[in-house]
């Protein structure tokens, strides 16, 4: 598995470093709001866990999974909601725990469904973005690394369902998805 990473861009260290840096500032900001923090599987699940042992205040957690990729690198353009939550968003003030954000095209549409569903206030953590893949305009409230416009694996971050479980965030060989 790791002799198909051609480059480490952020390790583990550093992953971890900036969760804790996240949970520090989301803890006062969520102080007496008991926020629900919603998990967009599959991909934030390792980012959820880590982060929410950060946040030092009463909260929430529901899973969401949501589908825009499939087995390609690219967005389709269409989220389907694949597992939806099992509380409701109504009034309450919402925190979404992203992986990464390219095209923008899935969060928008979850802000969206969260908004029309009655939620009081939603925010964004995302621990990678990619802002040259952007297609619509839209900025996470808080993200940890700006990555360059490659596809990456790692840290929950799958190709074809493989190389979530690697502790640090890489770059493929070329001929692992060209082939
Ligand atoms: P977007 O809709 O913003 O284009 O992409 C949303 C989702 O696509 C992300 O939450 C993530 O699950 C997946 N994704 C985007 N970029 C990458 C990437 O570089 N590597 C992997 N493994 N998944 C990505
Ligand atoms: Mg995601
Ligand atoms: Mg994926």
């Amino acid at each position: 598995m790791q002799n198909d990473i051609q480059e480490i861009l952020i390790s583990e260290e550093e992953i971890q470093g900036k969760i804790k840096e996240l949970g520090e500032v989301l803890s006062k900001e969520f102080a007496d709001r008991n926020p629900l923090v919603i998990c967009v599987l599959k991909g934030a699940f390792i980012f959820m866990a880590d982060l929410v042992k950060n946040i030092t205040v009463p909260l929430e957690m529901d899973f969401m999974a949501v589908s825009s990729y499939g087995a390609s690198t690219k967005s389709s353009g269409v989220v389907k909601i694949i597992k939806d939550l099992d509380q409701t968003v109504e009034g309450r003030d919402v925190l979404i725990v992203e992986d990464i954000i390219d095209s923008g095209l899935t969060l928008s549409h979850l802000i969206e469904l969260l908004q029309n569903r009655g939620a009081k206030s939603t925010t964004v953590v995302t621990l990678f973005d990619k802002p040259s893949g952007r297609s619509v305009n839209l900025e996470a409230d808080y993200t940890g690394f700006v990555l360059p416009d490659a596809f990456v694996v790692g840290y929950g971050l799958d190709y074809a369902e493989h190389y979530r479980n690697l502790p640090y965030i890489g770059i493929l060989k070329p001929e692992i998805y060209t082939s």
